[in-house]
């Protein structure tokens, strides 16, 4: 039994203030359909949006705050 696959959540975080209150954009979900699509995320709370957020572990979620977002 050496298959280590531990099913881990993935969390997306907000690059910007690092609130984890993220919502997929559907709104451009007719993209998908002609194979363009391009996902947007929005955080609810600072509304920043964009292609890219960071997908942090669950278990790194802490770590990662701590790193990246304690000012
Ligand atoms: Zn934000």
């Amino acid at each position: 039994m050496n298959n280590i696959m531990v099913k881990e959540n993935f969390i997306l975080i907000c690059p910007k203030c690092c609130s984890t209150d993220v919502k997929t954009d559907f709104s451009n979900a007719g993209m998908v359909a002609t194979g363009m699509f391009k996902n947007e995320y929005i955080c609810n709370y600072c509304g920043y949006s964009g292609e890219f957020f960071p997908e942090i572990k669950e278990s790194e979620l802490e770590e990662y705050k701590k790193e990246n977002c304690d000012k």
